[in-house]
C-alpha cells in the first residue's frame, strides 16, 4: 500500500444555526455538524442561548471526538449555532476554534464564520490602535470585535454596520439572546442554505446537513441578505449586493455530492463535467477508474460518454483520521498520509483512464499514475475535471502558494511528463461553467482565471 500525500485545495469551513424552540438544539447541531465534517476536521464547537446568556462549548478534534453526552447535556436552549474548522487564516488551536463569543453593551452573541476577509490585517491593525486586545488571531474575531463596538441600537443594525467595513468572503450564522441571525457576503460566495424544521428554522452551509437532521429545503441565502430568524419567523434584509460569485470549486471538489447548491446537485453537476471531459478529451482506453473519492463523480460522467467500462481500481483507506487534515506544512509532508491500495486484477495488462478532480501540486497525481503502472497498468491517461489552478484563493479556501501550484508553471505537456501519464487532459473553463449550469456567469473563478471578484490579501 502506497502512502499518498494530501494534495487538495481545503475547505475552511462548515456553519450551522437552528432555532426551534422545543427542540434538543445542541444535539440537532452536532447531527449537522456531522453532516459537515468533510468541510473541517480541526475543531468543532457549539453555542446555544437559552434567551438569557449563551453556553458555548469547543474543542479540537473532529465533530464525535470533541461533544459526547456530558458536552451536549451541558447546552441547553432554544437556539444554537455551529461550526467545524480547517484553518488557514489565523492558523490552528483552540484559541481559533469557533464559535466565538463576544460581550457589547447589546448583550452577548456567538458568531461563526466560513471565508476569509482579505482587509483583516489593517481592520486588526486598526482596532488594536483604539485599544481593542485581540483574543485569537482569527479573522472572525474582527467581525465580533466591528459589531460589538458598533454604534448602533440592535445587534442586526451594529452587525450590518461592521459587514460594511469588511471585504472578503463570509457566511455567518450569529447566535444573539433574541434568535438567530445568517448572512451571506455581497458576492454570495460561500454557500449558506435555510430550512424549516416543524415550526423552527435551520440554516447550514450545505442541503446535507438539512437532510441529516430532517428539516427542509427552503432555500439558498442570496449574496447580501441577512435573515433574522425568531418567533416572529424568518425576516429578510438586503445590505449590500454585489455581481455573485459564488466559489465553482464547490462544485468540483469541496461539496458534498448529495448537496444542492445553487438548486444544482453536486453529484450531477460532477457527472456532467465528466461527460463533457469525455467529449473534449477522448482516450483510447479500456478501463475508467477514479480516483476515490474525489473523481468518482466525474469518472462515472466519462464512462457513460465514452463507452468505456467504469471500474473500481483503487481502495482508498476510510480510517486515515485526523491524521489527514492538519494543516502545518510539516504534518502533511511527514506521516500524514492518505492510503490508497490498486486492484491488480482489475489493472493488470489494460489501458486507465484515471479521472480526477484537480491537479494541486502534481505530488499526489504523479504517486498514482505510479501505482497503477505498478500493478500492471499497461497506459495511463489522466482527465481531470476542472482546468489547470494557476492562482491561490484568497476566500477562505487552504491554498498553497503561486509557486507551489503546478498549473501556474508549467504547461499541460509540462504536467504530463511530470506526473508521468501517457497523456493529460483539463476540462475547459467554458465546459466547467456548462457543467454546473447556473444561467448568467454567477462564479468566482479566481483559482483559473486570477481575476479576483472581492480583491486579494495585500
Ligand atoms: S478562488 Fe474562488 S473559485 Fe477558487 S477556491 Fe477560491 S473562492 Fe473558490
Amino acid at each position: 500500500m502506497l502512502p499518498v500525500s494530501d494534495d487538495k485545495f481545503h475547505e475552511e469551513c462548515g456553519i450551522f444555526g437552528i432555532y426551534a424552540p422545543g427542540e434538543d438544539v445542541a444535539r440537532l447541531t452536532y447531527m449537522g455538524l456531522f453532516a459537515l465534517q468533510h468541510r473541517g476536521q480541526e475543531s468543532a464547537g457549539i453555542a446555544v442561548t437559552d434567551g438569557r446568556s449563551i453556553a458555548l462549548e469547543k474543542g479540537l478534534g473532529l465533530v464525535g471526538e470533541v461533544f459526547g453526552e456530558d458536552r451536549l447535556a451541558r447546552l441547553k436552549g432554544k437556539v444554537a449555532i455551529g461550526h467545524v474548522r480547517y484553518s488557514t487564516a489565523g492558523g490552528g488551536g483552540l484559541n481559533n476554534a469557533q464559535p466565538l463569543a463576544a460581550t457589547s453593551r447589546r448583550g452577548s452573541l456567538a458568531l461563526a464564520h466560513n471565508g476569509n476577509l482579505v482587509n483583516a490585517a489593517e481592520l486588526r491593525e486598526e482596532l488594536s490602535e483604539r485599544g481593542y486586545l485581540f483574543q485569537t488571531t482569527s479573522d472572525t474575531e474582527v467581525i465580533a470585535s466591528l459589531t460589538a463596538q458598533a454604534e448602533a441600537r440592535d445587534v442586526t443594525t451594529a452587525l450590518i454596520s461592521a459587514l460594511g467595513r469588511v471585504t472578503g468572503s463570509y457566511a455567518l450564522v450569529v447566535l444573539t439572546p433574541g434568535g438567530l441571525l445568517g448572512v451571506r457576503d455581497p458576492h454570495g460566495m460561500r454557500p449558506l442554505c435555510l430550512g424549516r424544521l416543524g415550526s423552527g428554522y435551520v440554516l447550514a452551509s450545505e442541503s446535507c446537513a438539512l437532510d441529516t437532521v430532517g428539516a427542509e429545503f427552503v432555500r439558498d441565502l442570496e449574496p447580501g441578505e441577512l435573515v433574522r430568524i425568531g418567533p416572529e419567523g424568518v425576516e429578510s434584509l438586503h445590505f449590500a449586493r454585489e455581481k455573485k460569485a459564488f466559489c465553482i470549486f464547490e462544485f468540483i471538489y469541496f461539496a458534498r455530492p448529495d448537496s444542492r447548491l445553487e438548486g444544482v446537485n453536486v453529484h450531477e453537476a460532477r457527472r456532467r463535467a465528466g461527460i463533457l471531459l469525455a467529449r473534449e478529451h477522448p482516450a483510447t482506453a479500456d478501463l475508467v477508474v477514479p480516483v476515490p473519492d474525489s473523481g468518482i463523480s466525474a469518472a462515472l460522467g466519462y464512462a457513460e460518454a465514452s463507452g468505456i467500462p467504469y471500474a473500481v481500481g483503487l481502495i482508498k483507506n476510510r480510517y486515515v483520521g485526523r491524521t489527514f487534515i492538519q494543516p502545518a506544512q510539516k504534518t502533511r509532508e511527514f506521516g500524514v498520509h492518505l492510503k490508497l491500495n490498486p486492484i491488480r486484477e482489475v489493472l493488470a495488462g489494460k489501458r486507465i483512464v484515471l479521472v480526477d478532480d484537480s491537479i494541486v501540486r502534481g505530488t499526489t497525481s504523479r504517486r498514482i499514475v505510479r501505482l497503477l503502472r505498478g500493478a500492471g497498468a499497461r497506459e495511463v491517461h489522466v482527465r481531470i475535471s476542472s482546468p489547470p489552478i494557476v492562482s491561490p484563493c484568497y476566500y477562505g479556501i487552504d491554498t498553497p502558494t503561486h509557486a507551489e501550484l503546478i498549473g501556474a508553471r508549467y504547461n499541460v505537456e509540462e504536467i504530463r511528463q511530470a506526473i508521468g501519464a501517457d497523456s493529460l487532459g483539463y476540462l475547459s473553463l467554458a465546459a466547467l461553467k456548462e457543467a454546473v449550469g447556473l444561467p448568467g456567469e454567477p462564479y468566482c473563478l479566481a483559482c483559473f482565471t486570477g481575476r479576483y471578484p472581492a480583491g486579494r490579501c495585500a
